[in-house]
Formats: structure tokens, C-alpha cells, sequence
């Protein structure tokens, strides 16, 4: 982890446990263990093709992945006391289960109960975007402080939402669905079967759907997976009128969305997350001509806008901040004198 661990009113003891953050993302499971300093001191990962998973052999990879990260350490698997996953898809808000996912087919996934069968080690499940927040938010708490909001543009579109020092959520499930805010009413096909969802302009295959000169119709399941947007760049810097138009209608679409968001809670400042990112430079003057439309009540200076392009280690330590700071609380209320039992 990059700056060790958050603050802690406990002296660390490194021994004292190990915890696990996992990244679940397209075609890629991805474990790091941490000591409890924060370092950390194990990793595996497994390449697969998600999309053809069954519920067991999601469960079977995510267990062999972690396994393998601790195999990799000089703890045993026993010695595990907290595993995060971060994973891409809809999550239940109490991070039990993965209730939807564009990586697989699976539905209703109940992660958290496998791994704490397996492992006796309390677990939880965000959204990836969630924790990129968290981690940007721990990283750089002045700059990304009360409110910010990181926009993912990766496979899809997600973003991760900070507003008066709180990750923002939905009422059931981690929410926060940008990508499938409707941009154009019957509009572009979008992967989750909708018509017109910002991510139909922004997410990858949207992207290099257009870039290919191809219309909105097609569908998303026809284009290559995948997408190759360093390709998408390339043709832009020799002036591909498709490539501009497609990363310039991806900036709008964005735009729009984001003003449409600041209309209902005021402006924050965006991180733009992922793959997706390589693009910014073509598309940041269509993104802020869109963002030109939010309510305006009086002068505001330009939304300050950053690019992080790889998001893997986001993820991971997002999840390790969060296992750390739960297991520091766990040890708090066991020491504490109105824990202990008559
Ligand atoms: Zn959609």
C-alpha cells in the first residue's frame, strides 16, 4: 500500500492480523494481503473469462485467489481477520451480495456468505467505484476531501460519490448508476438493455463502436471485448473525424450527466478514473462545454478535474483501508471495559 495504514488509536502490532482486499473485475480476480501496517506482504491474481462463470466457480476463484495471495505471504490462512472485495457490479447496501454485474451472468451473488464460510473471517463487498473514492479520499484528504466525485471510465461507467465526508449510496443497493442516467431518450443501445444510458456514449464499446463508424444500434454484444481505446487515441491524433466525434460525444455525454448532478447537490470537483481516461485530452473541452448548462446561482471557478488511469491498486487499497479501520474497531471493542463481561 502506498503510505501505510490510517491512523489508529492502537499501537500497530504488524503480527496482529492480515487482511484481504480483492478485486473482482472483467476477466481478472486480484488478491493482496496486508499486514497490520498496511504493507503489503502478499499477492495473486488469476485470469479468467468471467462472463462464462457459474455461481460455483465464482466462488471457487474468489476463494483460490485469496488462498493463493496468503500462500504467497508467511501467515497462514488462519491468521486472516478481514477480507474486502471489491467487485464490478451492484452491490446490496449492506455488502452481502453482488445483485447484478455486466462482467458475468450471475445474478444475486452471495459472496460474502461463501468467504466467511470458508475463511471465519468477516468480509464485505463494495462496488469498485466506492472504493476508488475511498482510496483518493485517504490519499489526498485535502484535495479530495467532503466532496468529490470520481467518474470510472472503464468497462462501463460508474462513479463513486463523496458529499459532506460520506461515500454516497442508494436506498438498497450501492447506486450511484452514472452510467445508466438516460443522456438521450431511445438513444444509443447500452449494455444493461436500455436505450440512450450515458454509458451507451462513454463506456468502452460505445466509444469504439462509434469510433468504427458504426450506429448506436449496434449492438454492444457486437463489439469486440475488449475494446482497444489506446487504438481509439491513436486515430484521434491523426485526425480520425469518427475517433474525435466518438471521444467528443463520450465528453458530452458526461457532461451532461455531471450537470444534471450538480443541479440536485450542488458542484464538486471529478477524478476521472480507468482506461478510459487516456481519452480526457480529446474529450475535456465537449465534457466542460456540457457542464456550461449546470444551474449557476453565482460565479464559480472551472470544476477541477483529475485523471487517474490505472485503478487496480485504487481498488485494492480502498479495501485495505476499509478491512484495517473495521479490524480496528473490532480490537477497540474488545478492549473496551464495557465489552468486557461481568
Ligand atoms: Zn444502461
Amino acid at each position: 500500500m502506498g503510505r501505510g495504514r490510517p491512523q489508529m488509536a492502537l499501537q500497530q502490532n504488524s503480527d496482529a492480523a492480515i487482511a484481504c482486499a480483492v478485486y473482482f473485475k472483467l476477466n481478472r480476480i486480484a488478491a493482496v494481503i496486508v499486514d497490520y501496517s498496511g504493507k503489503s506482504v502478499g499477492e495473486y491474481a488469476i485470469e479468467l473469462s468471467t462472463r462464462t462463470l457459474s455461481g460455483e466457480e465464482v466462488r471457487k476463484f474468489t476463494v483460490s485467489c485469496i488462498e493463493g495471495a496468503v500462500q504467497n505471504t508467511v501467515h497462514k490462512v488462519s491468521a486472516l481477520c478481514r477480507i474486502v472485495v471489491g467487485f464490478q457490479g451492484v452491490i446490496d447496501v449492506e455488502g452481502d451480495t453482488v445483485l447484478w454485474s455486466p462482467i458475468c451472468q450471475q445474478t444475486n451473488i452471495p459472496i460474502r456468505r461463501w468467504l466467511q464460510e470458508h475463511f471465519d473471517a468477516p468480509t464485505r463487498i463494495f462496488n469498485d467505484c466506492d472504493l476508488i473514492a475511498q482510496a483518493l479520499h485517504w490519499r489526498e484528504p485535502e484535495k479530495y476531501g467532503n466532496h468529490f466525485g470520481t467518474v470510472l471510465l472503464d468497462h462501463g461507467v460508474g462513479m463513486g460519490l463523496y458529499l459532506r465526508d460520506n461515500i454516497i449510496n442508494g436506498t438498497h443497493s450501492s447506486g450511484i448508476e452514472f452510467g445508466h442516467m438516460i443522456y438521450m431518450p431511445a438513444g444509443a443501445l447500452c449494455r444493461c438493455g436500455n436505450a440512450g444510458c450515458i454509458e451507451a456514449y462513454a463506456g468502452d464499446y460505445a466509444i469504439s463502436r462509434r469510433a468504427r463508424g458504426e450506429s448506436g444500434q449496434t449492438p454492444p454484444s457486437n463489439v469486440p471485448d475488449p475494446p482497444d481505446l489506446d487504438a481509439v487515441l491513436l486515430a484521434a491524433s491523426q485526425g480520425d473525424a469518427n475517433a474525435i466525434a466518438a471521444i467528443e460525444e463520450a465528453g458530452t455525454a458526461i457532461g451532461t450527466g455531471l450537470a444534471s448532478l450538480y443541479a440536485l447537490v450542488d458542484r464538486f470537483p471529478i477524478v476521472i478514473v480507468g482506461r478510459g481516461a487516456v481519452l480526457f485530452d480529446y474529450m475535456e473541452t465537449a465534457l466542460r462545454a456540457a457542464l456550461a448548462s449546470a444551474p449557476r446561482h453565482s460565479e464559480h471557478p472551472p470544476i477541477a478535474i483529475d485523471c487517474f488511469i490505472e485503478v487496480g491498486s485504487l481498488v485494492q487499497e480502498g479495501g485495505a483501508i476499509l478491512a484495517l479501520q473495521a479490524q480496528d474497531e473490532a480490537f477497540s471493542n474488545r478492549r473496551s471495559p464495557t465489552a468486557v463481561s461481568p
